[in-house]
């Protein structure tokens, strides 16, 4: 248990109200020396834990504010240990009065991370919860807090409980054989042991394979816009993005490096690649950005193929053969754009031409990026093409880096196991690769971290949290 009582500003400046929390084994009376409750007899030493105090704070006989004191008693609070958490009035120069009387009276300023640092050691979470914790904080579209929500509440943890125990029955089987490793003896059944192995690989894969899912959730679907030069591309970007971070201009080539963007549409994020426009040219510092478009390409979800209207049949022509390949189990929204400049005629002429088009599952909208028209259709067929698995607050999907490298890790071991198993290797060589993806597993829950790692995680937390 850690002896010293922290203190913190838990709230973000400029709202109306203010919040320090307060947490270690002096929290009640440290508070209880700069707080003078307007009941007498509630003090707050005397008080029931989950209680609500009103009261002042002082500094010797100035009054600093009128604030409610919640109070907390160990083990029964965010980090375990005994805590208050003072609500005051917003202003900045309140709270500082606040902290600097806590400090006066023995608390520490704690560090960042260190409120939820404490609820990891004192076992109030394990450590993807604690890190689940940040990604709630920052989290900045419906899916994330859901994600986030999901991870804290601890269904990824209990998946790697399971996973964990029986990781140890197989390893405890196997050990005992060794341990009789004399008398030639088999306890451990290899099919049923395959078995094990399978369904405790199926269920890492799954949660490796997760992270693709977690990794477009939290930075956003890429979508490429490509497009012959002047076809519209930073035009439409602007309009998405609303702002004029793109270059717009009438002069060939001038979107010569690749633009990025996250933008939220219909509570999905978006990550647009806005890239050079395609063109046959000399000029090599053309042709890098070219090169680099398709590379763009090939890391994107969705294709948004900007094609000028007034020229569409020439502009298809001209990049089928070299964009179609790159588009292999990808959504391609073909976008003719400049329609304010076209009749109804060659629309229809270039409805027709799509009738030949080599690949078929793709969609088609007529826009015009400068008066704004049809992109709101254009931002409703990008959120269904993103098709998102819906994801619930149950779902258990890895979001985080360090929980992805640890999960390939214990794949890589139960892989091993697998073929070790087929193979009929000995037992002490299987019980090696077991303990190994028990060893990963465990890091994730923060049981074999050591405290480089550790203290680099809780780092990147605000301080009060
Ligand atoms: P990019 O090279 O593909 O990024 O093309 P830009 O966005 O720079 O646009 C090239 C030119 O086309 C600019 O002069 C735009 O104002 C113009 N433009 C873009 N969209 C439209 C549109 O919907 N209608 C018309 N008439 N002009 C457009």
């Amino acid at each position: 248990m850690n002896q010293d009582t922290i203190c913190a500003i838990a709230t973000a400046q400029g709202g109306a109200i203010g919040s320090i929390r307060v947490s270690g084994p002096h929290a009640i009376d440290i508070t209880e020396r700069i707080f003078i409750p307007v009941k007498a007899e509630k003090k707050l030493t005397g008080r029931k834990p989950y209680t609500l105090t009103f009261g002042h704070i002082y500094n010797g006989e100035e009054i600093i504010d009128e604030v409610l004191v919640s109070l907390f008693r160990t083990p029964h609070s965010y980090t375990g240990e005994d805590s208050t958490e003072i609500t005051c009035h917003g202003s900045s120069y309140i709270l500082q009065q606040v902290l600097q009387l806590l400090i006066k009276n023995g608390c520490r300023l704690a560090q960042p991370g260190e409120f939820t640092q404490r609820a990891f050691l004192n076992g109030k979470m394990d450590l993807s919860q604690a890190e689940a914790v940040a990604d709630l904080i920052a989290s900045t579209s419906a899916a994330t807090h859901r994600l986030a929500m999901s991870q804290m509440r601890g269904g990824f943890s209990k998946e790697l409980t399971d996973l964990r125990e029986k990781l140890l029955n197989f390893t405890s089987m196997i050990e005992l054989e060794l341990d009789f490793s004399e008398e030639d003896v088999e306890f451990a059944d290899r099919s049923a042991l395959l078995q094990l192995a399978d369904s405790i690989e199926k269920v890492i894969a799954r949660l490796v394979y997760s992270f693709n899912v977690g990794n477009v959730i939290k930075n956003g679907v890429p979508v490429a816009i490509i497009g012959e030069t002047n076809a519209g591309k930073s035009t439409l970007l602007n309009v998405l993005l609303n702002e004029d971070k793109a270059i717009v201009s009438d002069i060939h080539g001038t979107t010569r490096d690749v633009i990025e963007d996250t933008v939220n549409i219909n509570g999905i994020t978006f990550r647009f690649i806005d890239t050079a426009g395609i063109r046959e040219t000399n000029d090599t510092i053309e042709n890098l950005g070219i090169e680099r478009t398709f590379q763009k390409i090939d890391q994107a979800e969705i294709i948004l193929w900007m094609i000028d209207a007034t020229d569409a049949p020439s502009q298809i022509e001209g990049l089928s053969k070299k964009l179609l390949p790159h588009c292999e189990g990808k959504h391609l929204i073909l976008t003719f754009n400049k329609s304010d400049l076209i009749r109804e005629e060659q629309k229809e002429a270039i409805l027709f031409l799509l009738t030949n088009f080599p690949k078929t599952d793709i969609n088609s909208i007529f826009i015009s990026a400068k008066q704004h028209s049809g992109t709101d259709e254009l931002q409703q067929m990008l959120t269904e093409a993103a098709h998102l698995p819906t994801i619930t607050q149950n779902d258990v999907i890895v979001t985080n880096v360090r929980h992805h490298e640890a999960l390939s890790l214990a794949l890589e071991a139960i892989h091993r196991v697998q073929e070790g198993l087929n193979r009929n290797i000995s037992g002490d060589f299987l019980a090696q690769d077991i303990r190994e993806c028990i060893f990963h597993l465990s890091d994730i829950a923060g049981e074999v971290t050591n405290d480089m790692v550790l203290q680099n995680i809780f780092q990147n937390f605000c301080i009060g949290k």
